[in-house]
């Protein structure tokens, strides 16, 4: 198998490091909490972890592997709902159905610690995404079709690599929601070569129930984002209409397969939603609405990460030629400027200080060396 240019010498190297992809620039923030909870509260310890894929009945995969086929047949397995038949054309993913389209297959040390651990996350970045977010960080590998095809058994026998000789405490697979289906095959094929690390599914959100049942059974943690509240904002930002909306939806039933997050006493998580919320400049408003609304409707246990580290990026602050008001002079602008800044540490406060207020208690916090922390 050939793998393309750059990436090649980044596979498997544990001291891999995605520039583009690290979580955690950390500022001195204050606490969250005024009380910083020590270790895992026993509620949310587990004894040992057995991953759910390996504790699927023989027929369950069986019908599992049927119906992946079945939704590439007449793929409407995220919200597009584009009704392809992907053995024979694509929808907006651009994906078909025999492959999917991997940028980069490494250990990655750019999680939460709670995921990245000591040997790093065992990371698998999709190519492609059914979002367009004009900020997005990762523009140059969810919107390009950039990357080299693998089919379900290829994918698993690199989740076996990483295993074996990354040592990785999980298999992350990043803005999966369009592969969904080579992506429970994957996983099957995986259980049968003997994987034994927990399935982490990497998602916007922007997924159906259709394919959250698919994945029942075979992810054991939700890494999932919640992005903006407004649909006016997820219209202009995302460009999705109904995102809020099926975000709702997600996390839901997400939560209902595998609960709040837990670990095992080594301090690696094992199972559960930890949910992610990234702080937009001057739209901490949408961020507090999002913090009260998980806190009443799903879980005040819900381990959460509010991200700061925003900053313009792919489209936004592009230099545009826009045409002036008067005598068609025309003048440059800069595209999506009101969110082409950093995010102060008030929005972000603001953001945090709901959170509290709401009942949540489960901080992904910076410690003070950035190592592996609780
Ligand atoms: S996964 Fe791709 S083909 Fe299927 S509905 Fe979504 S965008 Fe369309």
């Amino acid at each position: 198998m050939e793998i393309s240019d750059t990436s090649q010498n980044d596979l498997l190297n544990p001291t891999f490091r995605s520039p583009r992809l690290n979580h955690h620039h950390f500022r001195n923030l204050q606490p969250l909490t005024s009380k910083r909870f020590i270790g895992i509260p026993p509620a949310f310890l587990l004894d040992d972890y057995i991953p759910r894929y390996n504790l699927l009945s023989s027929v369950s995969a069986a019908k599992k592997r049927s119906l992946a086929y079945a939704h590439l047949q007449n793929c409407n397995l995220c919200p597009r709902k584009c009704s392809v038949n992907r053995f024979k054309e694509t929808g907006v993913c651009l994906i078909g159905a025999e492959t999917a389209k991997v940028n980069v297959i490494a250990p990655h040390r750019g999680e939460e610690p709670c995921i990245q651990g000591f040997h790093g996350s065992g990371s698998v970045f999709f190519s492609g995404c059914n979002l367009r977010c004009v900020f997005c960080q990762n523009h140059d590998i969810a919107h390009q079709r950039k990357g080299f095809d693998l089919t379900p058994e290829e994918l698993a026998e690199w989740y076996m690599k990483l295993q074996q000789v990354g040592n990785v405490h999980n298999i992350n697979l990043v803005t999966p929601e369009h592969v969904v289906p080579q992506v429970a095959l994957s996983i099957l094929a995986a259980r049968d070569m003997g994987l034994k690390v927990p399935i982490v599914y990497n998602t916007s959100s922007f997924d159906s129930l259709e394919s959250l049942e698919l994945l029942d059974g075979l992810v054991d943690i939700y890494l999932a984002d919640f992005k903006v509240w407004k649909d006016s904002t997820s219209k202009r930002l995302l460009k999705a209409d109904n995102y809020t909306a099926t975000a709702m939806d997600s996390v839901k039933a997400m939560q209902k397969q595998v609960g709040d997050l837990s670990f095992t006493s080594d301090g690696i998580a094992k199972k559960g939603v930890l949910l992610r919320h990234l702080v937009m400049p001057g739209k901490e408003d949408e961020g507090r609405e999002i913090v009260r609304w998980l806190a009443e409707n799903v879980s005040k246990d819900m381990y959460i990460h509010i991200m700061e580290q925003y900053r313009p990026d792919a489209h936004v602050g592009k230099k545009r030629r826009t045409t002036g008001s008067e005598g068609g002079d025309r003048k440059e602008d800069v595209r999506y400027a009101e969110i082409n800044r950093a995010v102060k540490d008030e929005e972000l406060g603001s953001v945090r200080d709901a959170a509290v207020a709401a009942g949540l208690w489960r901080f992904c916090e910076a410690n003070e060396n950035s190592e592996f922390h609780l």
